[in-house]
């Protein structure tokens, strides 16, 4: 399935994420800070252009975008989410038909400009419809009111894809989406979250109060296509997500194989024992099925095929739930030993759990593929 062109990018990106990330990933889980180093060092060799459109120096292709985060996400899951978060906001962008701002943010993109997607609220996650956050226009600005939560790179970001609801009686119909500076006058970091993995991510609280943002920043407008493109962001997020997660479960089985062949029990390298075998076995045989299904799905959203909604429920429901039973595998080959923070075990397990939850979850994504399933639109 992967071109010579996927194999150099991924390659490259290997390089850099055993070189560059992986010695720092034990640091941003232990100190709970953004990895700006690190990121500095990927921008530098042009990884954070991956996700954006070929007119600014990226691939435009989801598939290309799955490859780079798997391979951040197997060294740091942290950065994987970084890279995954700005493929997100690429998907938005793209959706908008407002191409002046369009053509701004991608050009900040291109400079290294950090954004962030910035849809849940303290009461309303997996019903969207119920968000409070409100954009009343007046003259030609837009006054938003409300706050968010959870966000990923919330706290570091330069600017947020943001919904609100500029007609609150109508539900979904009545949200709308903006592009929000992070310096505008009214915009807030609240709590950074303490969260289980993830540590480095900066998962924030984003407070509107009486922010005002230019009409110009208007991306989609109520009437249902502020949830359009809200939907056009989340087929692909929810395949971003399922790659993180299957990044960081290769980087469970690499480590896990590594130490079999070195720690010796009863005279002999554990590996040799058929117990630790099979447990091997499970991991790479849940690793495999993920990585055909995530790319061919990947594949199916460049091509936009039909279907896609139900296939990257699936995805993201499947490749995430059968990681973290590869990561707690390999956890048990390493015995205590992987339930100690001298391996990176015990930080993966944290960290993979996440991606149940992220971008809907996983009982939500069910929801999809049962629907799909009834309406028969699952198929390709
Ligand atoms: C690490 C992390 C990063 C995140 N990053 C972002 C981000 O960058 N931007 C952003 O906007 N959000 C982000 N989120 C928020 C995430 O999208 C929400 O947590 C998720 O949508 C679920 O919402 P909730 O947590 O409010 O759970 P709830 O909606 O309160 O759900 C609670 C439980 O009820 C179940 N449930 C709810 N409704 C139904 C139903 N109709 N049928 C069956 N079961 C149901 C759920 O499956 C769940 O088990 C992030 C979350 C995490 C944990």
């Amino acid at each position: 399935m992967l071109t010579e062109e996927h194999r150099m990018v991924r390659q490259a990106v290997r390089e850099i994420a055993q070189k560059e990330i992986e010695p720092r990933a034990a640091e941003t889980d232990r100190s709970a800070k953004f990895p700006y180093e690190a990121l500095e060092i990927l921008k530098e060799q042009g990884v954070h252009l991956i996700p954006l459109p070929e007119e600014y120096g990226g691939y435009g292709s989801v598939l290309m975008s799955c490859i780079a985060v798997e391979e951040l996400s197997k060294a740091c899951a942290t950065l994987g989410l970084w890279l995954l978060v700005q493929g997100s906001v690429t998907s938005c962008l793209r959706a908008t038909r407002n191409e002046k701002t369009k053509d701004k943010f991608f050009r900040r993109m291109t400079e290294g400009k950090v954004g962030a997607f910035v849809l849940t609220e303290p009461d309303a996650g997996s019903d969207v419809a119920s968000m409070k956050t409100v954009a009343q226009k007046d003259g030609d600005e837009y006054v938003l009111n409300g706050t968010k939560c959870f966000i990923s790179c919330g706290g570091v970001a330069d600017f947020y894809v943001t919904f609100a609801k500029t007609k609150p009686e109508a539900g979904l119909d009545g949200i709308s989406a903006f592009v929000v500076e992070r310096d505008s006058p009214g915009v807030s970091i609240g709590r950074i979250d303490e969260k289980m993995g993830l540590h480095g991510s900066a998962s924030a609280e984003i407070v509107f109060r009486d922010a005002r943002i230019p009409e110009e920043y208007l991306l989609a407008g109520d009437g249902g296509e502020g949830m359009q493109l809200a939907f056009a962001a989340i087929n692909p997020t929810r395949v971003y997500v399922a790659a993180a997660a299957l990044g960081v479960a290769e980087g469970a089985l690499e480590y896990a194989a590594r130490y079999a062949k070195e720690r010796t029990q009863f005279g002999r390298p554990i590996s040799e024992f058929q117990g630790v075998q099979f447990l091997l076995a499970e991991i790479a045989m849940r690793i495999e099925a993920s990585r055909s299904l995530l790319y061919r799905v990947a594949t199916m959203l460049d091509e936009n095929k039909e279907g896609v909604p139900g296939f990257a429920a699936l995805t993201k429901c499947f490749v995430t739930e059968k990681a973290l039973e590869a990561v707690n595998y390999a956890m048990d080959i390493l015995g205590g030993h992987g339930y100690m923070k001298d391996h990176p075990l015990e930080r993966m397990l944290r960290d993979v759990k996440a991606f149940h939850f992220t971008e809907g979850t996983n009982y939500i994504q069910r929801l999809h593929v049962a629907r799909a399933v009834l309406k028969g639109t699952l198929r390709d």
